[in-house]
């Protein structure tokens, strides 16, 4: 490809709009352009990368066993009644009308539809396993679409779905996904940390987001900084603390009524009482199931509502209100606490073994000090209810977890019947009888995948693409085309590097020197070969490495080989 042929419109300015530093440089570097909010059109070297992650992505589902095939965007209204989304999916769901008035939605996920088609499909479990996928446009009407390609209402999913015949057949299934979106990941020179996540409203048991950690991304998670332990925060466990702590040694006090007027917050309290956060136990009222329950957790811990509402099992969870509190506890807000509290009671772990806490009295401008558990105040039940945080221990070791941001580009979940139930997608098992279908799902956001690499491969200068994913692999840049020379070098390196089967564009721009390398840098090839006046005098032109700035000189006639070379490196 010649650089004047090339439509790859750059541009000097950064958008104002454009938050993420992935995003400038798209725009930046003439990969894409924004048609409307969270839509965008790929242009000639944002649809190269693209295709580039969808070769890895197709390489490694087909050797895990996956069939390609190609699900239709439009869905009937149908499908989603049956399983209940239509409503759940709410407006993140583009909807539309046909001429005789029918209901369809543009697909935001292919669980339904690809269900339906099995139910009438598949029969006996001589046709198990079964692994299809596809990677399509997908469509959600995103509340704030941002960040590109990051986020978009528009965007490329590669998915698969597994067909199963009993739990063993799906953890096969589910390991070969895991191990795939490994290698792909990797082969996309993506960093990326396999976290445990909670299912939430897609259900099933079991399910792994692959996270890229970047400074930039918008999901919180914690690892452990001695083995692979790692989780998404809502999801993240905590080891439990020790029962024999300092605290148990200390004598218990009596209990005393300490007036504390207008202090509501932990932090008035520190300062007021002198003493630690870690001394206090929080009384956080909550609505479950229309019903008053209080959730107690250390001063200096955070509550996590989504630990609390599966504890609780309740299917609504919210805070009590004002008016409820003052109800309840006989008291306004900020002055709750467990003793003499007659409502159901859960506690965090590290709540029952805090000696002499300080508490909320249940009056105004009231706190309890001395307050200790089974001797003053008693609780239903007891579980992990606290957001995990930077210097937790570990739950699966002695070591201690560290907090992260992350991207994520991929999950794998396992559905088991939630989709094979209502949909009634059965086979026959060996001995005739009729079983549901045991499903899972495997999701790659393509194109955020994309957007991902650039952010953990880029410079001040620009993008520093992988070898596997870039646009072209090589730019060729005469100094100056117009010496015949320089344009003849430069001319036979281009040939003999596209006849090796290496991906190059030649520079042939009347540009000075400094666009043609700052245009180099920005749009990324991972190598450029400079032929300049100075070292072709000696016979010699220089290979430069995009990613670490590396240059060398090698002879003129073995350039493309040279460069070859470092290009399989
Ligand atoms: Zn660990």
């Amino acid at each position: 490809m010649l650089m004047s042929q090339l439509y790859a419109p750059t541009l000097r300015e950064v958008p104002a709009e454009a938050e993420l530093i992935s995003h400038q440089l798209m725009l930046r570097s003439g990969m894409i352009r924004k048609s409307t909010a969270g839509v965008y059109t790929y242009l000639p070297l944002g649809l190269r990368v693209l295709h580039r992650v969808m070769d890895i992505v197709r390489e490694e589902m087909n050797r895990a066993d996956g069939q390609e095939i190609m699900l239709p965007i439009i869905q009937p209204a149908e499908l989603w009644h049956e399983t209940g989304r239509w409503e759940d999916y709410g407006a993140e769901m583009f909807k539309l009308r046909d001429r005789h008035e029918r209901l369809f939605c543009l697909g935001p996920t292919h669980e339904e539809i690809i269900t339906a088609l099995i139910r009438s499909e598949v029969r006996s479990y001589r046709q198990l396993p079964l692994r299809l996928y596809q990677i399509q446009n997908k469509y959600r009407d995103e509340i704030r679409p941002r960040f590109g390609v990051m986020r978009g209402r528009e965007f490329i999913m590669k998915d698969l779905y597994s067909f199963d015949k009993d739990e063993e057949q799906l953890q096969e299934s589910y390991t070969a996904m895991y191990e795939a979106y490994e290698r792909i990941f990797a082969r996309c020179g993506l960093d990326t940390r396999p976290v445990e996540a909670d299912s939430g409203t897609i259900g099933g048991d079991m399910t792994h987001e692959f996270m890229v950690l970047a400074e930039s991304g918008e999901a919180q998670v914690v690892y452990c900084d001695s083995c692979s332990y790692a989780a998404n925060v809502e999801k993240a466990e905590v080891r439990l603390p020790e029962v024999e702590g300092e605290d148990a040694a200390e004598t218990m006090q009596a209990m005393a009524r300490v007036d504390t007027p207008g202090v509501t917050t932990i932090e008035q309290l520190e300062s007021f009482l002198g003493s630690k956060a870690d001394r206090f136990v929080k009384t956080m009222l909550y609505m479950a199931d229309e019903k008053p329950v209080a959730a107690l957790v250390r001063g200096d811990h955070t509550l996590n509502e989504v630990k609390l509402q599966k504890h609780l099992g309740c299917t609504t969870l919210a805070l009590a209100d004002s008016t409820t509190i003052e109800k309840v506890t006989g008291a306004p807000v900020g002055f709750a606490g467990p003793v003499g509290l007659s409502l159901p009671i859960v506690a965090d772990c590290a709540v029952p073994v805090v000696r002499n806490a300080v508490v909320g009295g249940n009056e105004r401008d009231l706190h309890l000090t001395g307050v200790n558990f089974e001797r003053d105040y008693n609780v239903d039940t007891v579980g992990d209810l606290r957001q995990a945080e930077a210097g937790d221990g570990c739950p699966r070791c002695s070591g201690t977890l560290v907090e992260a941001y992350g991207i994520e580009v991929g999950q794998v979940f396992k559905l088991g019947t939630k989709y094979s139930e209502p949909l009634n997608a059965a086979y026959l098992d060996e001995s005739g009888r009729e079983r549901l279908l045991l499903m899972g799902c495997y999701g790659i956001g393509v194109s955020r995948t994309v957007a991902a690499i650039i952010e953990q491969n880029h410079d001040e200068d620009g993008i520093c693409w992988p070898v596997s994913v870039a646009p072209y692999q090589a730019v060729v840049i005469p100094i100056n085309p117009k010496d015949e020379t320089q344009r003849d070098a430069a001319e036979a390196i281009y040939r003999s590097l596209s006849a090796e089967s290496v991906s190059v564009v030649l520079d042939d721009r009347n540009e000075r020197p400094g666009v043609k390398f700052k245009d180099a840098d920005l749009i990324g090839f991972p190598l450029r070969i400079v032929i300049g006046p100075k070292t072709l005098a000696n016979g010699q032109v220089e290979i430069g490495i995009r990613k670490t700035k590396e240059k060398y000189t090698v002879p003129v006639d073995d350039a493309a080989q040279e460069a070859a070379k470092a290009i399989q490196r």
